[in-house]
């Protein structure tokens, strides 16, 4: 079959199935093909791989992935792809396509059947307008993984990757940098792809941590604490906390907590490191 990431096989497929682009399902094709080997070769794609690839669109990536990986799961929302995905990837047969919302699709089990419950690698150019709840719930339902490396808005590359004090700076940079080591590997431009989006986009790759560098008793709590501080950024830490009917979480034991950690009792939320916010927790939570 034709490669994909060359622009007129792209038009040739999309002409001879009658395609119409769905702008709800986010679906921009990539049509370079330097950026698909750029993204094969950062996610370090092995033939010992099981690749989940979330959203194949027209099979553009799938085909590079089943090229490098030995197993490729691909998950696409819209069923007017799947016959386009059964001509394009007819020629490799290490790959499944299931046409589903990989938002209600049990990832835990496929990476049981399909790869012994080993670490799986994510890799795939994301719908942008659910780039969040795909990440969050890939790390929240602890799907064994290795990496996820995906293309997103790159506001949204740069919100994942800084530390305290910076404007981006949010729960989202806070529970990525949790779960994984983020990395930006390239930025794209808006004229890689068809059709082109209104946003600049950029590669980034969060390499999960083999054991969680941070000790919090309840990861939970955690993440609502977080949550919490950031509703309100413009709020004074102990403001934002109160505001927001944690159980047990009163002034006074805020203050006091914060005391314990040698911090101001008017610091705001996003001047804490995830270690902080990890302290505050052990001292927070009723037990
Ligand atoms: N991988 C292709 C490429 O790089 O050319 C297409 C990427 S396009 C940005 C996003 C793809 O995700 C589209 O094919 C879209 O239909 C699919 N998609 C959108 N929402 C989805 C969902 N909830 N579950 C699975 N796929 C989804």
């Amino acid at each position: 079959m034709a490669n994909l990431g060359i622009y007129s096989n792209t038009i040739e497929v999309l002409e001879k199935f009658n395609f119409s682009f769905q702008k709800k399902y986010g679906q921009n094709f990539l049509i370079d093909t330097h950026i698909l080997e750029n993204i094969i070769e950062g996610a370090n794609i092995t033939k010992d791989d099981c690749v989940l690839e979330i959203g194949p669109g027209i099979g553009t990536m799938t085909q590079y992935l089943c090229e490098s990986a030995r197993m490729v799961i691909a998950v696409e929302i819209d069923k007017n792809l799947i016959p386009i995905l059964n001509e394009t990837l007819k020629d490799y047969d290490n790959k499944i396509i299931i046409n589903e919302d990989v938002l209600k699709v049990d990832i835990n089990a496929l990476a049981k059947e399909y790869n012994n419950g080993r670490p799986i690698k994510v890799v795939a150019n994301l719908p942008y307008y659910i780039t969040t709840p795909i990440i969050m719930g890939l790390f929240e339902s602890h799907v064994p993984l290795d990496s996820i490396t995906v293309m997103v808005q790159k506001e949204v590359a740069d919100r994942m990757q800084v530390g305290p004090g910076t404007k981006d700076y949010g729960a989202l940079s806070l529970a990525v940098q949790y779960y994984a080591k983020p990395s930006v590997l390239m930025v794209v431009s808006a004229n890689c792809f068809i059709p082109r989006p209104n946003v600049d986009s950029a590669v980034i790759k969060l390499t999960c941590h083999e054991s969680n560098p941070i000790s919090v008793n309840n990861e939970q709590f955690m993440f609502t604490l977080i949550r919490a501080s950031f509703n309100q950024r413009r709020k004074t830490l102990v403001n934002g906390l109160t505001n927001a009917g944690i159980d047990g979480v009163t002034k006074e034991r805020v203050y006091e907590a914060l005391e314990k950690m040698d911090l101001s009792p008017t610091i705001r939320g996003e001047a804490l490191t995830l270690s902080d916010f990890a302290k505050l927790s052990d001292l927070l939570e009723v037990k």
